[in-house]
């Protein structure tokens, strides 16, 4: 049996959503309400972008995304799966160029997302860090001229790895693919798309539909 969640109106980041066991819709692909709570919004441009990304990356295992704000959630939607993502810090992109860093000096363990785990258990609430993605931008070729598109991207790649914990409802990591521990800031924007593996990809579907 396929879990229908619904987001709790108004209690978005304290409250368990309610579940509810049915209605099902048979055969329609499952769907997941995906609700976004910035500090500070970053641009259009980043935030399509990354939608975009993270539909992408998702498509393989077979899901809807369907993207809400949290702070207009009205708590009448149901959906196959949900998780809301806060985005923490900065996340907008300033028009001028960053000050020069030292790339050996950045910190290439920064904790980029993280997805609260209670007693083993993966719960719908996940954290992107935007000051820490912000840094991959000191990795953008030198012909790649938008900045808001290049961070579009790399919040996408760190919101597709956090949805996999949620959606597949699992601590563990890949040794391959986006599932796996940590990925560097340089392929976060990097022209190379990354992707699950299938066996991923499959568990996240797997998951959402009860299997
Ligand atoms: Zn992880």
């Amino acid at each position: 049996m396929v879990r229908v969640l619904m987001l709790a109106a108004g209690a978005v980041l304290t409250v368990w959503p309610v579940h509810a066991e049915d209605p099902v819709v048979a055969g329609t692909k499952p769907s997941v309400g995906v609700y976004l709570d910035f500090d500070s919004a970053p641009g259009d441009v980043a935030v399509e972008t990354m939608k975009r990304e993270v539909e992408e990356i998702l498509e393989p295992s077979g899901v809807t995304l369907d993207w809400r704000l949290a702070k207009e959630n009205r708590g009448n939607e149901a959906f196959t799966g949900l998780v809301v993502l806060r985005f923490k810090g900065k996340c907008r992109i300033e028009a001028w160029a960053p000050p020069v860093q030292n790339l050996a000096e950045m910190g290439e363990t920064d904790t980029l997302g993280t997805t609260k785990v209670v007693k083993g258990r993966v719960l719908p609430f996940s954290e992107v860090e935007c000051d820490q993605v912000k840094q991959a931008l000191a990795y953008m070729r030198p012909d790649q001229k938008d900045r808001q598109r290049a961070f579009g991207v790399a919040l996408g790649r760190v919101v597709a790895h956090e949805l996999y914990h949620v959606l597949a409802r699992t601590t563990s990591h890949a040794t391959l693919g986006l599932a796996k521990a940590t990925e560097s800031l340089e392929d976060l924007v990097g022209p190379r798309s990354l992707s699950f593996r299938e066996e991923d990809s499959r568990a996240i579907r797997n998951s959402l539909l009860g299997r």
